[in-house]
């Protein structure tokens, strides 16, 4: 974790612009007022002009600006490409409706040939390979059968279906078994902690964490995670989560300190759109429903944007909290007004 803390790592990052800092540090050059991740395509400065931040937070607070090219706005690339592809192949696992590579681009909110291209770059064969790989493996059930693999992942170099599927979810960085299960089913790991704003439930997948819940009850808590994922086996593993655990509470007292807990973000092409523009609320500021609206220009779905808001399940790691009415009034909050007032007020 401790990787890109010394100046010197982090220029290294900087001049062989790897795309694995990016998300642990950025860097602002004075000379222009901009900032970037280390793996921007720009010229690269001279390092007497760079200034590194931990957080995109801090480098706008010393007065830089995001950058266009590697669009410091927003969330690193390479994490948001990786989200797509994760979300794609859930898509494919769980809606048989989505039986075409159209329709999946559509759902996702991306061009057909956007999408083809991520997905071979990271999967390895296009997305109608897969889905018909999915298709086989649900079909047969059994991932050994060499006679049920295609010729396309033939000619990709595996020779059987499971040789492909353990090089998938290497190359996303997903435990196997959830692909063995299509994503039917998830395995979910949760556990407690007592925060600054009560009691708190973090549940998370193979992909990072995706609920973040407050509650009065362990029960109530339990209950909620049920309703909100049917379809995951929930295990309690606290020992597992105690990193993420802390790391939460930590960023609730300092939450203007980046963080890079990973997300599992799962919701609609549109929730999500919501859910990644609260996301470039800055510490310390707020936003209006009808800001955010404009924000993911669908300047007329404010009321869309306060349901999404309403339904986000990783409470402060996606700052529905910073989200208040247009006259600056506290508006209603998932978890009560009095915890969204204490939230605001810890990042003043
Ligand atoms: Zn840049």
């Amino acid at each position: 974790m401790d990787f890109y803390q010394s100046d010197t790592q982090r220029l290294k990052a900087i001049q062989e612009r790897d795309p694995k800092a990016d998300g642990r540090f950025v860097y602002g050059v004075l000379t222009t007022g901009i900032f970037c991740y280390p793996s921007c395509a720009s010229r690269t400065a001279k390092p007497e002009n760079m200034r590194y931040f931990d957080s995109t937070d801090e480098a706008l607070s010393a007065g830089f600006r995001y950058c266009k090219r590697c669009r410091t706005d927003l969330q690193p690339l390479s994490d948001r490409q990786r989200h797509l592809v994760v979300q794609a192949c859930r898509l494919i696992g769980n809606d048989e409706k989505i039986m075409r590579v159209d329709a999946l681009a559509q759902t996702l909110g991306v061009s057909r040939f956007h999408l083809q291209k991520l997905f071979k770059e990271y999967v390895g064969v296009n997305p109608k390979t897969y889905m018909q790989a999915v298709r086989m493996h649900c079909l047969h059930r059994s991932l050994d059968s060499h006679s049920t693999i295609t010729e396309a992942i033939l000619d990709a170099g595996y020779d059987s279906l499971s040789g492909f599927y353990s090089d998938v979810h290497k190359r996303l960085g997903i435990n196997a078994s959830a692909w063995r299960k299509g994503f039917n089913t998830m395995d979910m790991r949760y556990g407690f902690a007592q925060s600054p704003v009560g009691l708190m439930v973090v549940a998370q997948t193979d992909v990072g964490v995706c609920a973040v819940l407050f509650g009065e009850s362990r029960e109530q808590l339990i209950e909620e995670l049920t309703t909100r994922f049917p379809k995951a086996q929930l295990l309690f593993d606290e020992q597992n989560l105690s990193l993420h655990l802390q790391a939460i509470i930590k960023h609730l007292h300092e939450p203007s300190k980046c963080n890079d807990i990973p997300l599992d973000i799962q919701g609609t092409a549109f929730q999500e759109r919501v859910w990644q523009a609260l996301r470039q609320i800055p510490c310390g500021s707020t936003a209006s429903y009808a800001e955010v609206a404009k924000a993911i220009n669908q300047p007329k779905a404010a009321r869309a944007v306060a349901k999404a808001c309403s339904s986000n399940p990783i409470a402060v790691l996606i700052p529905c909290h910073r989200v208040v009415k247009g006259n600056g009034e506290l508006s209603g909050y998932r978890w009560g007004v009095e915890r969204k007032r204490a939230l605001l007020d810890s990042e003043q």
